[in-house]
């Protein structure tokens, strides 16, 4: 019942915007977004859940900027980040995250190459030396884990269990759902971030730290682009992963996306792992990103 009461809504939005060219319904994605993704927020306060969307970014081809789409109106761009021994969370001091089996075979890679990938890109933060990150992954058990997966009707379960859920490749048509219009197209991977609320259904900080406190987080990866490894292109799985779990971890996107007059090329600066769009292979953690992360975990108390 609410699942389908979610999908008129979308249809109703796809219907809207039926006229536009994808490339051009793609640029206007932030309204898109907002509108579709506020019927999460209805749906969850529907079922008397105390969480609610918070953050959305997203990572794209590189041809258009990916975005970070906030739904707090009145805390514009406020961070988000986990809250040490949270009790809401069972009062562990470390970060759990599993990966989705079910959904975890790519276009163009086997289940166990995209599970090296995620487990690789897992260990890369968790051995950046500024900090400990207690990142704690817990065993899969068969489910088709994605709550957001759930609410668009495309499977998933209607709840979750890790803090960060590494939640697998799906159809183009999940990203046009939940992102709008010609999503599909260009984006590479989306995280979901949920936050506490309180009985008011508003974000809470009870650290105090100037952030909302994170619920959870879900991680998606876009089926309807080929997979590889250590390839430009098709797109390098491990980036994308590496990439989708910084913002696990609290980190925004960094650098602006530039267009070069003379060969038409686009290209970010600084060049970086969280820059919103896809420059090619990287594996590895530097500069920006680096100091980006140790600002936000250094003081973990671990
Ligand atoms: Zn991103």
């Amino acid at each position: 019942m609410r699942i389908n009461k979610w999908f008129s809504f979308f249809a109703a939005t796809l219907l809207i915007c039926g006229l536009m060219t994808p490339g051009q319904a793609f640029g206007q994605s932030e309204k898109e977004i907002r509108r579709t993704m506020d019927s999460v927020n209805d749906q969850l306060a529907f079922m008397g859940e105390n969480v609610r969307l918070a953050v959305v970014e997203y990572v794209t081809t590189g041809k258009k900027e990916g975005q970070t789409v906030y739904f707090d109106d009145r805390a514009k761009q406020m961070g988000t980040h986990w809250v040490p021994g949270d009790p809401r969370r069972g009062g562990y001091l470390d970060i759990s995250w599993l990966s989705d089996q079910v959904d975890g075979a790519a276009n163009g890679l086997s289940l166990a190459e995209t599970q090296a990938a995620v487990g690789n890109a897992l260990a890369t933060w968790e051995g950046v030396k500024c900090s400990t990150i207690p990142l704690a992954q817990l065993a899969d058990f068969g489910m088709d884990w994605g709550y957001v997966q759930w609410l668009a009707g495309m499977g998933g379960i209607g709840g979750w269990y890790a803090d960060i859920t590494q939640a697998g490749w799906l159809p183009g048509v999940f990203f046009d759902l939940t992102l709008g219009p010609g999503a599909s197209g260009g984006v590479l991977g989306v995280t979901f971030t949920f936050g506490w609320v309180d009985a008011a259904g508003e974000f809470t900080d009870i650290d105090g730290d100037g952030k909302h406190d994170v619920a959870f987080r879900e991680i998606y990866y876009n089926n309807a682009f080929p997979w590889g490894i250590g390839t430009s292109n098709p797109i390098d799985v491990e980036t994308i992963v590496l990439h989708e779990t910084g913002h696990g971890l609290s980190q925004g996107h960094f650098g602006k996306l530039f267009k070069t007059d003379k060969n038409g090329k686009f290209h970010f600066a600084p060049r970086s792992l969280m820059n919103a769009g896809y420059t090619g292979i990287q594996q590895h953690i530097t500069g920006t990103d680096m100091a980006g992360h140790c600002s936000i975990w250094a003081s973990w108390p671990w």
